[in-house]
């Protein structure tokens, strides 16, 4: 028969998917000699039958009566006994810890007659009667859903009556009263009396927990975070202990390290005369746990010895509760805490140098998206602040400017040279252009997925997103603050989208100090003082040792290239060629799309090659010995004309004043030619090179002429010709014939071999599922998977982030943006298949991805999966990409071995 009921000394801690990470931290504890007050769990798998049935599994009821005797056994006391209580608590405890589970129902086993009971044993009514009010308190919000301010309000009215805002100024009567009034509300709101035999307000609770699985906060979160909807929850309950025994009785909470910077010390608050939440819930200050020392000498020192237990047994910073009943300290649950970016860093390198764990594990330890955090500029620590409101950190940054309201505003500001940040209620698409021109988004409404929030994160902008405090009114262009301040339009604000602060005025922003050392600005002493500094460079430096997959950066200009190195970047893999024919050299564009003749045609085309030319010869300096991939022109030509609505206003009026001008007609005609309904999927990529004699061709001379360039200077240049949007090998095979001619003909004319890789990008499903062919004209692969991810899904990505995707991610659909995470069950799937093809066609094809997914973590661990051979990213992803590649390879070496 299934075993459905653990005692804590049979579980431990790796059995987190059977007994959920509470109990098998509870038994671990218990197993390690710590000293856990006794219980058991009821198994997850309990409760997926109970999920799948509607009703208890057989035999469950037996096995939890058994280990409750034991329990009863075990102590001296009977659950509900009138004369001598044993009282249990009833608590939630997944595999993973989510929002929306059932919190905690203490002092299960009271009643009318046992609360007399409790008093005896406890020697104080005023106890008793309190952990009963609390106990039909939190039942009747917990398991039977009744509104917690009705119970709030009853007692806050006590609190009034007796003029104290403190529960500790309430007497016995008090409670008495209270939990008459307390049973009157749940008569009210459910029609039942509230239950007085104990094993039924067990059953109870447990069903609460499993239904609990279910709460809609809890499907939600499953969803978004890929958490299996089957999985169900375990119960915990456990023999109550009490900190609300009197001043030498108390509860607290630690942690084993600080979370924030990962100093060693004693972290923690403890409340004397507190049971469960009153921790957490601020109904009266805490102290911090230091001052325990004062209070209970005894109890601090075996608290701090558990702790240095706890730490050397997980291995890792651990946060724990805790309850100390007249002078016994009890454990009430650990877990392996959660800790800023810092913190991560700091304590993985400081566990290294204490012999806890390895290098390897100290970079498993540690990712990228934290990473890619502690690279963002931030507020002056030491800098004066006055702050006014807080909301969520929905996108990372620190970012100032002057108020504005509206995006029109937005946009008008600073256009003149303005900094703003863009405060409103809540963003819609409509807001777009204002969010791109702002700072920072400030909102007052929704939370992380919010459409503020996702677009922002989108943009790589700074946002605080529901800052509730804040009354904003658009209308009146201003805000009021909950104090009463109000800030209009054009003051000035700060907002740090890393912890969702809102300053008043211009807070000073630095520079981060691990941007710094990327930058190679820091001296070697300052990397080893600064401790963040340091444990960043340790961890990177056995990251590089360990990847297999190259990391390359994104680059167009030799700014970006140079910076790209000095951050790590192994090469260029993606140098996007179309801003080189912006500014200045749009008129040649132009001419070229106007040429009638081929006169005409090469005129323009001279005109840009050496300006071409000069920026290859740029960029292949500052990778000089590393390889630069080449795109040739991608997008469509009318994004080098000018607006079509704009230019037809102009003739429009040219011609009513009888002045038109013979170019700008001739230029009409042409927009409207060029004119796309859809130009994601029109006259662009390889299409503009079939159809434009000339253009790819210059393109390739510039290349070659300015390899020939640096070669001739002593140089070392590496380029490699890459051709975009390519759906058919058919049209790489022209391309690739005409491109090898002017190679041919460069070399002929310097004397130099200019042999270079020519290749494709495939971010077509028709290229991915040809790559076998496509490998025939094709020495490398670049996957270009924001294109593939648009082509693959049928979207247009400017037009469904901003319209839909914010509903997309609230309803589930999406645990992120597939823009920003690979998808890797569609858009994956091709690229393992062309990788697959690519090579069994070619084996020597290098293959490799230049869409944005090359810098995002999860990403980064499936192409280390499927084998390509590098990712290029912007240069300012590069560290995390070159983390996340060392993490995939520990990763991956692990699953061999095991
Ligand atoms: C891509 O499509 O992934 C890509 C890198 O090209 P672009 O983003 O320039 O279209
Ligand atoms: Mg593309």
């Amino acid at each position: 028969m299934t075993k459905y009921v653990y005692d804590f000394a049979e579980g431990n801690k790796d059995l987190k998917d059977l007994l959920g990470g509470k109990g098998a931290n509870l038994a671990e504890m218990t197993n390690i000699g710590l000293p856990v007050p006794p219980g058991f769990t009821i198994t997850t798998e309990a409760c997926r039958a109970y999920l799948v049935d509607g009703a208890e599994p057989d035999g469950l009821r037996a096995e939890v009566a058994d280990h409750l005797a034991r329990l009863e056994a075990g102590i001296g006391r009977r659950l509900g006994d009138p004369a001598d209580p044993l009282l249990v608590s009833v608590r939630s405890g997944a595999k993973f810890s989510m929002p929306g589970m059932m919190e905690t129902v203490l002092n299960v086993g009271l009643n009318d007659e046992s609360v007399h009971g409790l008093a005896a044993q406890s020697g104080s009514e005023r106890f008793a009667w309190d952990s009963y009010r609390r106990l039909i308190q939190m039942f009747g919000k917990i398991v039977l859903g009744i509104d917690p301010e009705r119970f709030d309000d009853a007692l806050e009215d006590k609190k009034r009556a007796r003029g104290s805002d403190s529960d500790l100024d309430l007497t016995t009567d008090d409670f008495r009263t209270l939990v008459t009034a307390y049973k009157k509300i749940v008569r009210d709101a459910t029609g039942r009396d509230f239950p007085q035999d104990p094993a039924e307000q067990m059953s109870q609770a447990v069903r609460a927990v499993f239904d609990s699985w279910n709460a809609e906060r809890a499907i939600l979160y499953r969803r978004q975070e890929r958490i299996p909807a089957d999985l169900g929850t375990a119960v915990n309950i456990v023999a109550m202990v009490f900190g609300n025994l009197g001043m030498d009785s108390g509860t607290g909470v630690a942690f084993t390290r600080d979370p924030a910077s990962g100093a060693q010390g004693i972290y923690g608050d403890y409340l004397q005369n507190a049971q469960g939440e009153d921790v957490v819930a601020g109904i009266r200050n805490t102290v911090p746990l230091q001052q325990l020392a004062e209070i209970d000498r005894a109890s601090y020192d075996q608290l701090l010895e558990i702790m240095a237990t706890l730490e050397r047994h997980y291995r890792d910073l651990c946060d724990i509760e805790f309850t100390i009943e007249r002078g016994k300290l009890w454990m009430l649950q650990t877990r392996v805490g959660k800790r800023t970016a810092a913190a991560a860093y700091v304590i993985a390198n400081q566990l290294v140098d204490e012999g806890m764990i390895d290098l390897d594990e100290a970079v498993r330890r540690v990712n990228g998206a934290q990473l890619a955090q502690l690279m963002f500029p931030r507020f002056d620590t030491e800098a004066k602040k006055e702050r006014i409101a807080r909301g969520m950190n929905a996108s990372p940054g620190a970012a100032v400017g002057k108020v504005v309201f509206d995006s029109y505003t937005a946009v008008k500001w600073s256009r003149s040279g303005e900094k703003v940040i863009l405060v409103r209620r809540e963003t819609n698409p409509d807001d777009l252009n204002g969010m791109i021109a702002a700072e920072g988004i400030l909102t007052s409404r929704g939370g992380k997925t919010s459409h503020a929030a996702v677009v922002a994160r989108g943009m790589g902008k700074t946002c605080v997103c529901g800052a509730e405090e804040l009354d904003v009114d658009t209308k009146g262009r201003r805000l009021t603050t909950r104090d009463g301040l109000v800030v209009e339009e054009g003051d000035v604000l700060s907002i740090d989208g890393s912890n969702g602060m809102v300053y008043r005025g211009e807070v000073p922003v630095v520079s981060s100090p691990v941007v710094e050392y990327f930058e190679g600005r820091q001296e070697t002493t300052a990397v080893e003082s600064d401790v963040l500094v340091k444990a960043v460079h340790r961890i990177m430096t056995r990251a590089d040792e360990v990847r297999c997959l190259g990391v390359r950066a994104n680059a167009d200009t030799p700014e970006d290239a140079a910076r790209a190195r000095r951050f790590g970047a192994q090469g260029v893999g993606l140098c996007r060629t179309e801003h080189m024919f912006l500014g200045d050299r749009r008129q040649h564009v132009e001419r070229l799309i106007l040429a009638d003749t081929e006169t005409e045609r090469e005129s323009a085309l001279a005109a840009l090659l050496p300006l071409q030319r000069e920026d290859f010869v740029g960029i292949f300096t500052a990778m000089n010995g590393l390889p630069v991939t080449v795109r040739l022109l991608d997008p469509p030509l009318h994004e080098f004309l000018p607006d079509i609505t704009e230019l037809s206003v102009r003739v429009a009026l040219a011609e009513a004043r009888g002045d038109a001008n013979e170019n700008d007609l001739r230029l009409l005609q042409a927009v409207h030619k060029l004119h796309e309904q859809n130009p994601m999927l029109g006259l662009r990529g390889v299409r503009l090179g079939l159809v434009i004699p000339g253009l790819f061709t210059m393109q390739v001379r510039a290349i070659a002429e300015a390899a020939a360039q640096c070669r001739a200077a002593g140089g070392n240049p590496h380029a490699e010709i890459m051709i975009p949007l390519v759906g058919t090998v058919q049209e790489l095979e022209i391309i690739r014939a005409e491109a090898e001619e002017v190679l041919a003909e460069v070399s002929r004319e310097s004397g130099a071999d200019l042999h270079c890789l020519i290749g494709t990008m495939i971010e077509l499903p028709r290229a991915a599922l040809t790559a076998g062919q496509i490998a025939g004209a094709a020495e490398f692969f670049s996957f270009g998977t924001n294109d593939l991810t648009q082509t693959v899904w049928g979207f247009s990505r400017d037009d469904v982030e901003a319209a839909f995707f914010s509903a997309y991610l609230e309803k589930g659909i999406f645990g992120v943006s597939p823009f920003e995470t690979l998808d890797t069950d569609g858009v994956g799937r091709l690229v393992r298949l062309a990788t697959e093809e690519g090579r069994a066609a070619r084996p020597e094809l290098k293959v490799g991805v230049c869409g944005e997914h090359g810098g995002d973590p999860d990403s980064v661990h499936f192409f280390h999966q499927v084998g390509l051979d590098y990712v290029s990213c912007s240069p300012f992803r590069v560290p995390v990409a070159r983390l996340e590649a060392g993490r995939a390879a520990l990763q991956s070496s692990d699953s061999d071995t095991r």
